[in-house]
């Protein structure tokens, strides 16, 4: 066959394929240029998802007469002056997104060069031009029209997704185009709504709690720098989490990326303080030399290629730990308005009290508190073992209180030994001296100069766990009946081959005695009387959950978190009152116990002073 050279025509359409995918793309490009031509405010209207119409107006430096059709040939640019590829400082580069968008729908763009008197006009359609360039009337900068989109190239069409889908790309795409440029003003309006809206900011941070307000009063400074890798931003704390990794914007050189080592190193980074499937919020900005990191990998732009992966993976997640552990392991670093008591927040104080309450009775009924309680010994906290008793109901619980009994008189001898002892507890403890349980499941401890109310399942499944992960090889027990589990399906029992070895590291002695039943002979000791069962049918849904591309260590953790939640005191069991001091004593040694291993807090506190508000003593 003969070969022939393919006209421009149909080159550009090939480049279309790559560049513009969806409406979305064409947003992305458009906007793009617009900061790239260093405007102040960008306005973008779609119909239909896109597809109909696409406007971007903007007010930046705008395009000469004579070189409106130069911008519409291939590999025309303004932005790569000596073609060394190195130092790629603006969004575009490559000189192809005109083109592009030209060849798959009708475009027409009318420009007002800086300086110039006059702006005009020039028209495209499936890539051909139409007409002549002519007057227009633009007070500055450009305004692109873009209709019609992929009308050339039908076959594209019937991958559109649905109105609100692309709609929604383009959010994503100008959410996070504007989130970066927060010194630029960004409307989005779809029809004759208006989505978006984000005025001028000075900082990353103040546009950050413009679009997301969750950032407000939930955030950490990321600072970290290693090598000329600069990494900063802004996370909110675990406990608020999502289910979906929209939330997480990254950034790299000025440029929104969605890079998988970066997400890896953010998961990583993670593990420990949030449930797996859920997503944290934040957003970075890595910056590094420019010939540290190529961005011509992709034709959208979107990803690009690390020289020094290993490094970027490093100042990722040390940064991102360092803010998580410091601010949430060390209590003495938390400041007052730091912690999650919501005292921080703009709220009057009645919905401060009120979400203090709705915080305590969402959690006492999530799912993770009403299941079955196992009794168990714990060689950790030997004290732990009384009895369990099954938790109620919260409202019942409520009901058989019995306000009459309530106590006037001074404390019993007993107690009374402790006295000097509490006074030290109260006065030099960060978290005090435990009064009492309630709805036997939160401990309520008094410190000088605020009230602690402990969630004792959560904060005692975030001590196993950290014991679990300071000792993998630590001492295990022989069940004294091996205990006989049916795994239903084949990935199960495969699953249960490939981490057999890792199990026993655990402390799990696991032995395949059929196609679909193994056999438990021992356990980590520390776990003590639990169902075993059950626990390993969890432990192989995790493992079957993981995706292959975590790091291992990542898959250990959270298999010992799930171990962590089986071997844990429930809600819903009474505690005395030394176990319940014994338990803050050793939260105040672990690491991270601010919060429990699935990103809840696992402790709140009230300050003495918001209380004497409540109650207007102040
Ligand atoms: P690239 O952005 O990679 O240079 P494009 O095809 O997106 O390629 O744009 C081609 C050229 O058109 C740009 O280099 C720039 O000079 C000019 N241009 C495009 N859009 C604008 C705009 N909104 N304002 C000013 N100039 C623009
Ligand atoms: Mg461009």
């Amino acid at each position: 066959m003969a070969i022939i050279l393919l006209d421009t025509k149909t080159v550009n359409r090939i480049a279309a394929g790559e560049v513009i995918e969806r409406p979305a793309s064409v947003v992305k490009e458009l906007v793009e240029n617009a900061i790239d031509a260093g405007s102040l405010e960008i306005e973008i209207k779609i119909e239909s998802g896109g597809r109909n119409l696409i406007t971007v107006t903007d007010d930046g430096e705008g395009i000469e007469k004579e070189d409106l059709e130069l911008a519409f040939m291939r590999h025309a640019t303004s932005k790569l002056r000596d073609g060394r590829l190195i130092e790629i400082k603006h969004l575009g580069f490559r000189g192809e997104a005109l083109p592009s968008i030209a060849a798959v729908s009708r475009i027409k763009l009318s420009s007002k060069a800086s300086g110039a008197n006059e702006a005009w006009s020039i028209e495209y359609e499936g890539g051909e031009k139409v007409g002549k360039v002519t007057p227009y009337s633009l007070s500055r900068g450009t305004h692109i029209e873009v209709r019609d989109l992929f009308f050339a190239t039908p076959n594209r069409l019937k991958f559109l997704k649905t109105e609100r889908a692309e709609t929604q790309s383009i959010v994503d795409i100008v959410n996070n185009l504007a989130m970066i440029n927060y010194s630029k003003g960004f409307t989005l309006i779809a029809g004759n709504k208006r989505l978006l809206k984000c005025t001028k900011q000075a900082s990353l941070f103040s546009r950050l709690c413009e679009i997301e307000k969750e950032f407000q009063s939930n955030s950490l400074e990321v600072n970290e720098e290693e090598d000329g890798i600069r990494l900063t931003g802004h996370i909110c704390k675990p406990t608020v989490n999502r289910g979906k990794s929209t939330m997480i914007y990254t950034f790299v050189n000025g440029r929104p990326i969605k890079d998988n080592l970066l997400i890896g190193a953010i998961r990583y980074a993670y593990h420990d303080f949030i449930p797996s499937g859920r997503y944290p919020c934040m957003a970075l900005h890595l910056e590094m030399p420019y010939d540290q990191v190529d961005v011509n990998v992709h034709p959208n732009k979107s990803e690009v290629r690390f020289q020094n992966k290993r490094l970027i993976y490093e100042v990722v997640t040390r940064g991102l730990i360092k803010v998580l552990s410091t601010r949430i392991g060390a209590f003495d670093v938390i400041p007052a308005r730091d912690t999650r008591i919501y005292a921080e927040s703009q709220r009057p104080v009645t919905l401060m009290a009120e979400g203090f309450v709705r915080d305590a009775v969402s959690t006492a009924s999530d799912a993770q508190y009403e299941r079955r309680s196992s009794p168990f010994e714990n060689q950790l906290m030997k004290q732990f073992t009384s009895p369990n008793i099954e938790a109620k109901d919260l409202s019942e619980r409520s009901e058989s209180f019995n306000y009459t009994n309530i106590q006037k008189s001074p404390p019993q001898a007993g107690t009374m030994v402790l006295e000097r002892e509490q006074t030290d507890l109260i006065e030099n403890h960060p978290l005090g001296f435990a009064r009492c349980q309630v709805y036997n499941t939160y401990i309520i401890a008094e410190v000088r100069d605020k009230l602690i109310i402990v969630d004792q399942h959560a904060a005692h499944e975030r001590l196993v766990y950290e014991y679990l992960k300071r000792k993998p090889s630590m001492r295990r027990q022989k069940l004294l009946l091996p205990e006989t589990v049916e795994i239903k399906n084949q990935t199960g029992m495969e699953v249960v081959e490939i981490y057999k070895d890792k199990l026993f590291e655990m402390g799990f002695d696991i032995e395949i005695k059929s196609e679909n039943k193994v056999i438990v002979k021992e356990i980590p000791t520390i776990l003590g009387a639990i169902d075993v069962k059950e626990m390993l049918i969890n432990i192989v849904d995790r493992l079957m959950e993981i995706e292959d591309t975590l790091p291992i260590e990542d898959k250990v953790n959270k298999v010992l978190s799930t171990i962590a939640c089986h071997g844990s005191i429930r809600a819903g069991r009474k505690m005395k009152l030394e176990e319940m001091n014994e338990l803050l004593r050793q939260m105040e040694e672990t690491p991270y116990s601010g919060q429990c291993n699935h990103g809840r807090p696992t402790y709140i506190e009230m300050k003495l002073s918001d209380i004497e508000k409540l109650f207007e003593r102040r």
